[in-house]
């Protein structure tokens, strides 16, 4: 590779090499910034190798303005800084993925992404994976892993307990506003413990993903009149004995632990 000058990798995640990656004839490479949280894609922006040593050196992201010809910390004005938690190169590494949690909005317009509007709002398959990692963890520490320990049943009426709630938080919503945010708590309830449900049932959400956009997109006989969200009824029969492991994400750190 190049020139040797030691990253400062300062802890795994970041542990990215800057000397071994692929700037291009400018010196530059693009990074991607997803959001940590919600697996939003945030902006995209190229950074050089002096850039890219002091984002993994300090956590927090540099680049190399094109337009400018000059290093910048993002959020050096608007105060909008990304904390880096992740930092990966591509398969063949001319390309950096930087996973952060954005201070506020990340784009100069004031709004979360560059790329807006975005549909994009509500993205679970992260989710899904946290909980995938605690298969196998520590019932005493994780709240994920007690519920898989507890098994099918109970978590199937659990998820219809956090329905039920969900339902009354919705309605006391409906007549008060101030209480939205019960619902937003129950519904967040709701998912979670439905993505649980999911996992222990071996259905992987990509399945569920699969099923929403060919629902949304293509008809074909027998869809007919579903919506995209449209219920599908409660399914759990004592049927699928069914034990395909959605393959578990990588580790993420502190558990949703819920109550
Ligand atoms: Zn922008």
């Amino acid at each position: 590779m190049s020139p040797a000058a030691a990253a400062p990798a300062r802890r795994s995640p970041l542990a990215l090499d800057p000397a071994a990656l692929r700037y291009d004839e400018r010196g530059l490479v693009p990074v991607i910034v997803q959001d940590v949280a919600s697996g939003a894609v945030l902006m995209l922006a190229y950074a050089d190798r002096q850039a890219m040593e002091r984002t993994l050196a300090t956590g927090e992201a540099h680049f190399f303005s094109r337009s400018r010809q000059a290093p910048w910390r993002k959020g050096e004005t608007s105060g909008n800084t990304l904390a880096v938690e992740e930092a990966v190169a591509d398969c063949d590494g001319d390309a950096v993925l930087l996973r952060a949690r954005p201070a506020g909005p990340t784009c100069h317009r004031g709004t979360r992404s560059c790329f807006e509007p975005n549909p994009a709002a509500l993205e679970l398959g992260w989710l899904a994976a946290v909980a995938a990692s605690r298969r196998g963890a520590d019932p005493g520490s994780s709240y994920t892993a007690r519920l898989l320990a507890a098994g099918v049943e109970r978590l199937a009426q659990k998820v219809g307990e956090e329905a039920v709630e969900t339902v009354v938080a919705a309605l006391a919503a409906a007549a008060r506003p101030e209480r939205r945010g019960e619902l937003v708590g129950e519904s967040c309830d709701l998912l979670y413990h439905l993505l649980v449900l999911l996992l222990a049932t071996g259905v992987p959400p990509a399945d569920l993903a699969a099923e929403l956009v060919r629902r949304h997109h293509g008809p074909p006989a027998g869809a007919a009149g579903k919506e995209p969200v449209a219920g599908a009824g409660p399914a759990v029969s004592g049927d699928s004995a069914a034990a395909g492991d959605p393959a578990a994400g990588a580790d993420a750190a502190g558990d949703r632990s819920g109550r």
